[in-house]
């Protein structure tokens, strides 16, 4: 069987080439003064360093501003929610980014959930997930909404199939399951206290890996036919993803590449809700 590659570095492409006109419209109505997605990074995480910059190239290949803010690794959530209010609070701040693992005395709940609904462009808070949810407008969590957009985009049909999301994750695999149950697919949802998870796996007609190890979900484990959609990525592990692309790329009917699958649908998806929300300002 020949799969079908869910190419997200060419959809991001597209997706950032619409981009550019959109910038320029909304820059000349506002005397050129730019939308802007304010980024905060707090601590000193590589992986994390090197997430951020990806989006403010990006924000600057469609003619976006970043407004980067970089906080140390003793900060407090009382502190880091100063900041947010201050973002809030400024009329030139579209959307806001704040790159998750924050550091462990942090209350990353708490912070993301201070992020304004409106600027809320990355799909953090409990509000918007619960907007979202309900099936109310809310900025999808960017990567599983980056997710959808690519199965959109190559025609992969979900109502009435069955998805496996392994991790439940609050900005992952937790969303992903509510976006696919919205698109009317049936859904399970595993996690580490599944019991018998390649048995589940083997009933998907579409598997997500969200888990955060590297190839954990096992090429045997996945039925030929099956669409394969792997969000995580592992630098230090050979850039290999959740699940064991190389063991069922010839036997799936679909699948994200790692990388140049869901990474880069997560990034363009963060930019055009940015500019979406600069465009309803
Ligand atoms: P997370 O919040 O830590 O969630 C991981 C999930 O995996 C949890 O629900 C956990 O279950 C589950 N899990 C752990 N061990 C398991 C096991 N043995 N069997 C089944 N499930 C298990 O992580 P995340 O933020 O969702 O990220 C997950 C992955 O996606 C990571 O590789 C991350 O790098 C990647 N990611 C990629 C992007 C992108 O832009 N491409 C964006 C975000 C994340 P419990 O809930 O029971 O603990």
């Amino acid at each position: 069987m020949s799969a079908i590659v869910l190419d997200g570095k060419a959809l991001s492409r597209q997706i950032e080439a619409g981009l550019v006109a959109r910038v320029a419209a909304i820059k000349s109505k506002s005397n050129g003064v730019s939308p802007i997605l304010a980024t905060i990074l707090v601590g000193d995480d590589p992986a994390s360093h090197t997430y951020v910059r990806m989006k403010g190239n990006a924000c600057a290949r469609v003619g976006m501003e970043s407004r980067r803010i970089v906080l140390p690794q003793s900060t407090t959530t009382e502190q880091l929610i100063a900041e947010i209010d201050q973002l809030n609070a400024d009329p030139r701040v579209h959307g806001i980014l704040l790159q998750h693992p924050v550091p462990s005395q942090i209350d990353e709940r708490a912070c993301f959930n201070r992020i304004a609904v409106e600027k809320d462009v990355d799909g953090v808070t409990v509000l918007g997930f619960g907007r979202m949810a309900m099936g109310e407008f809310a900025y999808g969590s960017a990567t599983p909404a980056g997710i959808m957009r690519l199965l959109k985009h190559y025609s992969i049909p979900l109502e009435g199939k069955h998805a496996v999301v392994v991790g439940r994750g609050p900005i992952l695999g937790k969303p992903a399951a509510m976006m696919l149950l919205n698109a009317n697919a049936t859904i399970t949802i595993c996690h580490s206290k599944t019991q018998g998870l390649a048995d589940i796996v083997r009933l998907a007609d579409i598997v997500v890996g969200a888990v955060g190890r590297p190839q954990f979900i096992k090429g045997a484990w996945i039925k030929s036919g099956a669409v394969v959609v792997d969000a995580g990525f592992h630098p230090n592990a050979g850039s290999v993803g959740d699940i064991e692309l190389p063991a069922v790329i010839d036997r799936c009917s679909a699948y994200t590449p790692v990388p140049g699958g869901v990474g880069p649908m997560t990034i363009a998806t963060l930019i055009e809700q940015t500019v979406d929300a600069a465009e309803k300002r």
